[in-house]
């Protein structure tokens, strides 16, 4: 039987823990260490045990005997060196897994209700890095051929060299007057989008202050934006929300909040115990039936006095006098 992984290369998706996979959530569970990148949302280390170690790298590293979890932003193979990595892995004797993740170009335009490729608009998307290893020398990325490219193009790491891009696609004979946008932090509560023609978008990208982490989106299909656009309209985006219930009772809430366009933190301020003694507690279940009226503040009253019913031989049948 061939050895089983000891790495596992996972995709994080492009920021909110929603978009992790289901083998993405299996491989934190088990894991011994993490090692992500800067671009990973703290939110998705919470998948990994409390023990497992977490280490922000750049360079891989892997220890003997140990279940690592190299945890990358989006996509493994899409501009995240993983191929490198994997690599690297396969000289070392290492078994390991690949784990495919939601890749930032393509969460950008959902989020931003860009549809890559629609029927009538685009039959083909091209992922372009937009900004290249400076070892490489001259560049690789032909941008005639792109500016001829009968689809979307969505460019990655493109915001801080994005005039000249624009320009490259310009002079290659892109119509000045194509819809683009950018979106930053796609998929997080910091999510913002700005749409212009592409010869104004520079412009208005400075304007708006936008910088990396974002994704270019060229093509026809921006055009759909204002009639798709879901994920910023929703009633909560933008909103930080903390909440202080105790974690057990707060999930649903969260989970709620969230649906709305939140993002929850939870901080419980408040630790729900028995009381050290019982005595005076014990001494009014045993008379219940002197009270005329029952008061709970919250549920975790309710849920402490029929515990302490039951714990005492007695049920809701105790409180049959009392008005609640
Ligand atoms: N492997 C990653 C890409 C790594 S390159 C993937 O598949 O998504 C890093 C670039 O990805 C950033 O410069 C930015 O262009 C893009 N990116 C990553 N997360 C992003 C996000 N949440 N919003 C917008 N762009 C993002």
């Amino acid at each position: 039987m061939p050895a089983s992984p000891r790495v596992f290369l996972v995709g994080a998706g492009p920021g909110h823990p929603g978009l992790l996979t289901l083998r993405a959530v299996e491989c934190l569970a088990q894991a011994d260490v993490v090692l992500y990148d800067q671009m990973v949302s703290s939110r998705c280390l919470d998948f990994a045990p409390a023990e497992a170690r977490r280490v922000c790298v750049t360079e891989l590293a892997a220890r003997h005997g140990l279940c690592v979890v190299r945890l990358k932003g989006g996509d493994p193979f899409v501009f995240g060196r993983g191929g490198e990595e994997a690599d690297t892995l396969r000289d070392a004797g290492i078994p390991y897994e690949i784990v495919p993740g939601v890749t930032a170009g393509l969460a950008a335009a959902v989020c931003a209700g860009i549809p890559v490729t629609h029927r009538s608009y685009s039959s083909a998307v091209a992922l372009v890095t937009g900004h290249e290893d400076a070892e490489k020398g001259a560049s690789t990325i032909d941008w005639s051929v792109l500016a001829r490219f009968p689809g979307t193009l969505a460019v990655y790491m493109g915001v801080s060299h994005l005039l000249r891009i624009v320009q490259s696609l310009l002079e290659n004979g892109k119509p000045s007057t194509t819809p683009a946008a950018v979106v930053q932090w796609a998929s997080t509560g910091k999510q913002r989008t700005v749409e212009a023609p592409l010869q104004d978008l520079p412009a208005a990208v400075a304007a708006a202050g936008l910088t990396a982490p974002a994704i270019v989106l060229i093509g026809e299909v921006v055009a759909l934006r204002p009639r798709l656009a879901w994920f910023e309209s929703r009633p909560l985006f933008g909103k930080r929300i903390l909440l202080t219930r105790p974690r057990h009772q707060a999930d649903d809430l969260a989970q709620r909040l969230e649906q709305l366009g939140a993002v929850t933190c939870n901080l419980p301020v408040v630790e729900i115990r028995d009381p050290a003694d019982w005595t005076p507690g014990d001494r009014a279940i045993a008379h219940l039936e002197r009270y005329d009226w029952l008061v709970f503040t919250s549920v975790n009253g309710v849920d402490a006095l029929l515990r302490r019913l039951r714990a005492g031989g007695r049920d809701l049948r105790a409180l049959g006098h009392t008005k609640l």
